[in-house]
């Protein structure tokens, strides 16, 4: 399929003539920031040594959703029962407590190319995250200065429901002054997708971790790409579909 056929059963499917498109909503981890092997080992440990079984794996599968959601989510499925919020502030201290000692997060390859050819074509670029990290303004403005103003960044502290919800992202349609047909979504995860595929968005899938692309598919991506880079590269002919559908 190709892209123009891949937007067509999109538009169908909402009901919409075409897309508008004026800005860009980027996930943070594993799309921006190449941070999701980390953030793989520090949640695999804390959740193995407090006596969940909770593999690499199961933390690119709950990605997206916030800490104590995904405690929350794992202790319903092994224990039948929430968590504690006394046991989720003790994991999320000590997931961060091992976080911080890993070498700082780099940028992922194309990421800032991607951004710059995303403001470039006059699309306004925002960004969708689960991650409630106190440093996340600095990292970001640090790694990709000037490009993302401050009131289109929506954190874990902006919401109460977070991915799957479609709320973040709506959250962040509602900042820009944006509706649905005039933004996309670019994420890496397949919860993720889910919430920008549930707010109503053009949604794309840069799978950038150990997934199969079905899992993404599954989701609801409407296209997969095997990396940021391959995403980057494909950009203009990417846009160059949306303006003509
Ligand atoms: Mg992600």
């Amino acid at each position: 399929m190709t892209y123009n056929d891949k937007l067509k059963q999109y538009l169908q499917l909402q009901g919409f003539e075409a897309l508008q498109l004026r800005a860009v909503l980027f996930d943070m981890d594993g799309v921006l920031f190449d941070s999701m092997p980390f953030h793989a080992d520090a949640w695999s440990q804390v959740m193995t040594d407090a006596g969940f079984t909770f593999s690499k794996e199961d933390v690119y599968m709950n990605e997206g959703r916030t800490g104590a959601d995904t405690i929350n989510t794992a202790s319903m499925a092994q224990f039948g029962k929430p968590a504690t919020q006394e046991q989720i502030d003790a994991l999320c201290k000590a997931k961060c407590d091992i976080f911080a000692t890993y070498p700082p997060t780099p940028r992922m390859q194309g990421a800032l190319e991607l951004v710059q050819k995303v403001k470039e074509c006059g699309l306004t670029p925002m960004i969708v995250t689960g991650s409630g990290t106190p440093t996340l303004l600095n990292k970001i403005q640090s790694h990709f200065p000037g490009l993302f103003n401050e009131q289109h960044i929506v954190t874990s502290f902006n919401v109460k429901r977070g991915k799957p919800y479609p709320d973040p992202y709506l959250l962040a349609l509602e900042r820009g002054g944006f509706t649905p047909r005039e933004a996309i979504v670019v994420e890496n995860a397949p919860l993720g997708v889910k919430a920008g595929v549930a707010a109503g968005m053009f949604t794309i899938a840069a799978n950038t971790g150990p997934l199969n692309d079905k899992v993404l598919i599954e989701a609801g991506a409407n296209l997969v790409f095997p990396s940021v880079q391959a995403l980057c590269n494909e950009w203009d002919n990417l846009i160059a579909t949306f303006n003509r559908g």
